[in-house]
């Protein structure tokens, strides 16, 4: 079992209409690779700058996460400026700034290449492909991505997503890429350019997986406690995939524990700032909210 995780590692500035917070740690890389350390013992692929807190670097080692494949070098990390309204779902971006990242050209570590799992989490979609290329014979490979790439490497994208076996995107980037509104409309759409799994997150409204074989659908957690949305989608990624690799399995109902598991992190990582609550929590918190998850589909 191994999953190997290329993604951004990030300094945020995140304003909500209660508060601010400025450089916190985030970037997909991160969020992702938190989330999937409760299940498997994740790779991680990236690059940050020598600003980029030790003590997370720390918590990455401590967490079991395999650091080889991060880079830190001399200069500033990619930083990201994000605004929240009063719907936590709406999200404009303030500024990013590219930084250590420009230019960036990952090779794998040795030991990375016989990967089972493969996730290209949100980066640059010409990166995405450069480590779809070093990973011998992946068994399943995932992707995410966000607005800023759509509209600005389409053509890249879609490159890449004609080699995944499983697409990640929210409502608002399935419908950008297709042009489709109705969500099963354009996951069907995006089913005939390659993956075999699309796996569209709605935000607090749940998500939705839609395959050529079956179609499931998740609430959210019904939670009171929206701090931060930052990295919901991400720890979505990495509960699933963690889940997926500790199962060793991707059977249909393998994929929908994985949803679950999904659905579980992302509710986690919400209730407080950055990654703060993925630090504090633990695997009893994770399995007893499962089994709440379990309760509220049950009828
Ligand atoms: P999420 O809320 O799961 O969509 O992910 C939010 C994270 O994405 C933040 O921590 C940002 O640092 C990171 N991010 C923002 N812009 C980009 C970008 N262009 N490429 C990759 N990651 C980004």
């Amino acid at each position: 079992m191994s999953l190997v995780i290329v993604g951004t590692f990030n300094l945020d500035t995140i304003e909500t209409p209660r508060e601010r917070r400025e450089r916190i740690v985030g970037g997909s890389g991160t969020y992702c690779c938190l989330a999937a350390s409760f299940f498997t013992t994740p790779r991680i692929v990236g690059v940050v700058g020598e600003d980029f807190p030790k003590d997370t670097l720390e918590l990455f080692n401590t967490r079991g996460i395999d650091t080889e494949g991060l880079l830190v070098k001399p200069g500033k990390t990619f930083f990201w400026e994000g605004r929240y309204e009063d719907d936590p779902n709406k999200r404009t971006t303030v500024a990013t700034e590219v930084n250590i990242l420009k230019g960036f050209r990952p090779q794998l570590p040795e030991h990375y290449r016989d990967a089972d799992i493969l996730f290209l989490a949100n980066i640059d979609p010409d990166l995405q492909e450069d480590i779809l290329a070093q990973v011998k014979s992946p068994r399943l490979v995932a992707m995410d991505t966000m607005n800023y790439w759509i509209q600005t490497r389409s053509e890249s994208l879609l490159n890449v997503l004609e080699k995944v076996n499983v697409f990640f995107a929210n409502d608002e980037e399935v419908r950008m890429l297709t042009g489709e509104l109705n969500l099963i409309t354009a996951g069907k759409r995006l089913l005939e350019k390659g993956p075999k799994l699309v796996v569209i997150k709605k935000g607090e409204h749940g998500v939705l997986l839609l395959s050529k074989d079956f179609v499931f659908a998740m609430p959210a957690y019904p939670s009171e406690t929206v701090v931060d949305p930052t990295g919901a989608g991400d720890s979505f990624g990495g509960g699933f995939l963690g889940h997926l690799d500790r199962a060793y399995s991707y059977t249909e109902g393998g994929i929908r524990r994985a949803a679950v598991y999904g659905s579980v992190m992302a509710s986690f990582t919400i209730e407080e700032f950055g990654i703060d609550r993925l630090r504090s929590l633990s695997s009893d918190e994770i399995e007893s909210r499962f089994a709440e998850f379990q309760k509220l589909v049950s009828f």
